[in-house]
């Protein structure tokens, strides 16, 4: 299994965490789990030297607080391993202009960046994501097309992975069988978070206000006046219905997902008690979750050495699992070896 996240803010939110890191932590279980801080995918808008290297470090160090055990996992930053990049060229030169044009989370950031803004990185965003997948193709090769390859996606990248499944399609009838075609795989419990303030638009990192967004590393304080302040509706009601109540809607998936409790009951237990204890407990809920991830990235942040060494380690065994599949990639595309 192959997962990233970007390090394009301060901090992870609570839609990252409950839509993909917790089950980060649980896939290590089951699946040779390789993860990645896509440090080149945050390039792809506008950024800060300094700030993507301190990002980059908090990053790591909050997936490991999170739980993802580098024994187990190999956790590793892209820019550690060159073949991401190397292969992207590659199925760059199988991407179609008018399919790439077609990712509606490109269109949504480049009409918030502008022309001016609008990178040819941002538009082959989702082509370094195919690559950063296809490279951890367990056994590349002869044979790969029927191995599995699982990527836990929540619903804002599903279109995105349907790109390297086709890609991986295209290289394999193309140049014969190399990639495994991966899967889309929703962890059970994975939930769509919406931004606090406007609870039609995804939570995220780059795109959400401070008010919209909870972040993992936030202060106590902070955190339940954003929850307090949450957009709901004029009525009174504890109710899901996403269509009328979307603010309420979205705060009930939260509970639901921290406590394990399914939504019905939680409907139950607030019935004819308005929105007011309701948020209050859910602030307690997200408070407690947090507040020892939070202790424990800070604790691993003081250890810069540490952490830099499990990042080297990671980066060793993501790259032998890179060189593996290149080897495999540049003999097929008919590139001549060094000999
Ligand atoms: P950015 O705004 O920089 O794109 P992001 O908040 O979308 O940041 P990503 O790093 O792009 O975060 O995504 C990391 C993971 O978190 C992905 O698996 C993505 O599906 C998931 N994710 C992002 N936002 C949400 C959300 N609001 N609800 C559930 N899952 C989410
Ligand atoms: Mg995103």
């Amino acid at each position: 299994m192959l997962s990233g996240i970007q390090p394009t803010a301060d901090s992870f939110h609570l839609g990252n965490y409950l839509g993909a890191l917790r089950q980060w932590v649980a896939m290590q279980e089951t699946h040779q789990t390789f993860y990645c801080v896509v440090d080149l995918h945050a390039i792809t808008v506008k950024h800060d030297p300094a700030l993507l290297r301190r990002r980059t470090k908090v990053a790591a160090a909050q997936l490991l607080a999170m739980g993802v055990d580098p024994e187990r996992a190999t956790l590793f930053v892209q820019s550690h391993v060159p073949e991401h990049a190397e292969l992207s060229w590659i199925l760059g030169c199988l991407t179609g202009f008018g399919e790439a044009g077609r990712m509606t989370q490109f269109k949504d950031k480049s009409a918030k960046q502008g022309t001016a803004g609008t990178t040819v990185g941002l538009f082959t965003y989702p082509v370094l994501q195919a690559a950063d997948i296809l490279l951890y193709t367990p056994g590349p090769g002869e044979g790969a097309a029927e191995r599995v390859l699982r990527v836990p996606v929540g619903e804002d990248q599903r279109q995105h992975l349907e790109l390297t499944r086709t890609l991986a399609q295209r290289f394999n009838q193309r140049f014969g069988e190399t990639f495994a075609v991966p899967e889309a795989y929703i962890p059970e419990g994975a939930a769509k978070i919406t931004d606090l303030q406007e609870p039609t638009a995804k939570m995220s990192k780059s795109a959400s206000s401070p008010q919209g967004i909870i972040d993992v590393l936030e202060e106590p304080g902070p955190m339940r006046k954003k929850i307090m302040r949450a957009v709901t509706d004029t009525g009174t009601e504890v109710r899901y219905d996403e269509e009328n109540k979307a603010g309420v809607t979205n705060l009930l998936r939260i509970y639901s997902a921290l406590a394990g409790t399914p939504v019905p009951e939680l409907e139950e237990r607030y019935a004819g008690s308005g929105y007011g204890q309701f948020k209050k407990d859910l602030a307690q809920l997200v408070v407690d979750t947090f507040t020892p991830i939070r202790e424990r990235t800070h604790k691993l942040l003081d250890d810069e050495d540490q952490l830099d060494r499990i990042l080297a380690d990671g980066a060793a065994r993501a790259g032998e699992a890179a060189a593996r599949t290149m080897e495999v990639v540049r003999d097929r595309v008919g590139f001549v070896g060094r000999g």
